[in-house]
């Protein structure tokens, strides 16, 4: 309860574009219409035709945030946003259900004429640009390779092209954009697909509310695929 006594709305934290335009026909079928588009609509809070569910729209790193803090009660997330916040912020996120939505990889790829293997196998050290830090950090450890790691917030096909990397670690769908700017595919390291966040307080304290959501998501999950 606020201090005016009405309920706040059960909150759910998305991020635009990919995980909203997969995570709206899993509403839908649980029969919820969100009322206004994100793409098109100024608004940061959407309302839903459930009274009681508002969407709020963050970036897709805030979503752990938000919902870690209570900012949010439920939210969407990819696993590779999860494992990069769950380094600094362990604690406070129950992950209930993958959803198997806004599925892609996670890959090391390279400027077609650099021999990845061959500087691999010779024990080069490697400049490795990534937004992605701890999953590029362990991954390159576990190989025995040393890295330089660049930390970067987009664009980082950009980076072996004019020279601030040898590799760059990024996600991965159709490989368009890595062919596009002359980059190759060389190694993956893990499959990514879009996770339900729930914040630990509020599934005790909201839980008749969060329960029927909760269940409706996964009983609308999409099923589980093999390799991307
Ligand atoms: P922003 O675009 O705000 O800088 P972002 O690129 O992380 O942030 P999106 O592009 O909306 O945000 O991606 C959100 C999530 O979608 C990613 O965290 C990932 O889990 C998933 N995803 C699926 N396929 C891809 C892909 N090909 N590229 C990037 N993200 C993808
Ligand atoms: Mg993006």
């Amino acid at each position: 309860m606020n201090s005016t006594n009405t309920p706040t709305p059960l909150t759910l934290a998305l991020s635009k574009g990919r995980i909203f335009d997969e995570t709206l026909p899993l509403l839908n079928e649980t029969g919820i219409e969100v009322l206004e588009n994100p793409e098109t609509s100024r608004k940061l809070i959407l309302p839903t035709s459930q009274p009681g569910l508002q969407i709020i729209i963050v970036r897709a790193t805030d979503v752990p945030t938000y919902v870690q803090y209570g900012a949010a009660h439920i939210g969407i997330a990819g696993k590779d946003v999860l494992y990069e916040h769950m380094e600094h912020h362990p604690g406070g996120l129950y992950q209930p259900v993958d959803l198997n939505i806004a599925r892609c990889r996670m890959s090391v790829a390279v400027p077609h004429d650099f021999d990845y293997h061959n500087a691999v196998h010779q024990g080069a050290r490697l400049r490795i640009a990534t937004k992605y830090v701890r999953a590029t950090r362990e991954h390159f450890a576990k190989k025995g390779v040393y890295i330089d790691l660049i930390k970067l917030y987009g664009s980082m096909e950009l980076a072996p092209l004019v020279g601030l990397a040898d590799a760059i670690v990024d996600l991965v769908s159709t490989g368009t954009t890595l062919k596009a700017n002359h980059l190759t595919e060389v190694e993956q390291i893990a499959s990514i697909s879009s996770r339900l966040i729930i914040n630990q307080a509020a599934l005790k304290t909201r839980q008749a509310e969060l329960q029927p959501l909760m269940n409706a998501l996964m009983r609308a999950a999409v099923p589980p695929k093999t390799a991307v």
